[in-house]
């Protein structure tokens, strides 16, 4: 059905790949491109049967990327590098007129903010050139924004209040390690809360809101109010929508970990000088961390993400929670990965499909959840990310 061009090789990588290799009928021929070409050849030796080609690209440089899409002629370009590379992708997609899927918003390297306004700011010259950006298609965002689609198109005449609750119940065995890229994740949950209230934001000290929350097979779970990316949209494009809020488990143990890390400055993203060299200290600390990628085998336990939603359903109000649990263990006998990259991952690759089976098609800049919810929902059943809904229950929130 299409050619596709994966940019990044780390663990979302290898489960987009992967998952991708498995259905040839829709994904014909894949290349896989990265900075580092022998992560990206580790990979394919693992999917095998030369399903995957492999280059190397550095996705900073707009020529490079050129080049590389002038070569392969991909129908799709999916960014799975890190957020940074937003920007120069969407700039070679539009100059060589391919369309492109991503997993996380942009976000300036130098100054720890992410927002859509850069991305939505090529709205129309991706109109213009007829070709589709998907943004924010992995779990949240991704999954998220579309079980909030789902719910108000099948469960509710006005959704008003959505708490998005993120939970992770694995454990790695290893005393600190982040679960996707150690300094994309840092920089996001040091930062100051924020949620949306009555058609405003609310700025939070980091952490300050907390309780714990009961999830599904898992039990209670401290759980924090964060700024997460996909409320920015989400209030947008759900306007009836009186109050939106994140939440994310985090354990003590990581807690202390992360305070630690940034009383001794380990988390700032300006460069320092070592020994006559300009070193920024997050990105040394990524170098010692484990890497997200390589915590799989040891991986215990579940994820557990869902959006809890209470509204009105004709002229009553209505509660609903939809969720979806993942086993790292499961993910890793499939993939190689834990279970953060394949519940990132597997809805790339759905989000991919979905492009290039026409059903998420459209000249523009989009979020996930302005598509329509059903033909994904049905892929994520398919695919490894079951869902399951719950009616009229206590939310706790
Ligand atoms: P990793 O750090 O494991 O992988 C990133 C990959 O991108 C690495 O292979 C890296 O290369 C490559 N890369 C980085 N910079 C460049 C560059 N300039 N040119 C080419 N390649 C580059 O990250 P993850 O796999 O954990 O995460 C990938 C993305 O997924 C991130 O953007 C993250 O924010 C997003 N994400 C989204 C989630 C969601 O639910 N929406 C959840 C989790 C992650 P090298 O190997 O050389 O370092």
């Amino acid at each position: 059905m299409g050619k596709v061009l994966i940019i990044g090789a780390g663990g979302v990588g290898t489960v987009v790949a992967v998952k991708m290799a498995g259905l040839p009928d829709v994904f014909t021929e894949i290349l896989l491109a990265s900075r580092t070409k022998s992560k990206c050849d580790a990979i394919a030796a693992q999917v095998g049967g030369n399903r995957i080609q492999t280059a190397q690209v550095d996705a900073d440089n707009v020529p490079e990327l050129v080049a590389l899409i002038k070569r392969f002629q991909p129908d799709l370009v999916v960014n799975v590098a890190l957020p940074y590379q937003d920007l120069t992708i969407m700039d070679a997609c539009l100059e060589c007129r391919v369309s492109y899927l991503d997993t996380a918003n942009y976000e300036p390297i130098d100054e720890a903010k992410f927002e859509y306004s850069w991305q939505w700011a090529y709205k129309e010259r991706f109109e213009k050139a007829g070709i589709t950006a998907i943004l924010g298609c992995g779990f949240d965002p991704g999954v998220t924004s579309v079980f909030t689609a789902h719910a108000a198109k099948h469960h509710f005449d006005e959704i008003q209040y959505l708490d998005i609750v993120d939970c992770n119940a694995g454990d790695h065995g290893k005393a600190f390690a982040t679960n996707f890229n150690p300094e994309i994740n840092i920089r996001e949950v040091t930062q100051r809360g924020k949620y949306w209230e009555n058609g405003q934001w609310v700025e939070t000290e980091p952490h300050e809101i907390h309780k714990p929350l009961t999830y599904p097979d898992i039990g209670p779970k401290e759980s924090y109010v964060i700024y997460h990316e996909e409320l920015e949209s989400l209030v947008k494009n759900f306007p009836t929508l009186k109050r939106a809020r994140f939440w994310m488990t985090f354990g003590q143990e990581y807690l202390t970990h992360l305070r630690v890390i940034q009383n001794i400055g380990m988390a700032r993203i300006d460069p320092v000088l070592y020994n006559g060299v300009e070193i920024v200290p997050i990105q040394f600390l990524k170098a010692v961390l484990p890497n997200p990628g390589d915590l799989g085998e040891n991986y215990t336990g579940w994820t557990s993400i869902g959006c809890r939603i209470r509204g009105l359903k004709d002229g009553k109000e209505k509660t609903y929670y939809i969720y979806n649990n993942c086993s790292h263990e499961v993910a890793f006998k499939e993939t190689g990965t834990q279970g953060v990259s394949y519940t990132t991952g597997v809805p790339c690759m759905i989000g991919a499909m979905m492009y290039l089976q026409g059903k998420w098609k459209r000249p523009g800049v989009y979020n996930v959840e302005e598509f329509n919810p059903d033909p994904f929902m049905a892929e994520l059943n398919r695919h490894g990310l079951p869902w399951i809904e719950l009616h009229d229950v206590d939310l706790e929130v």
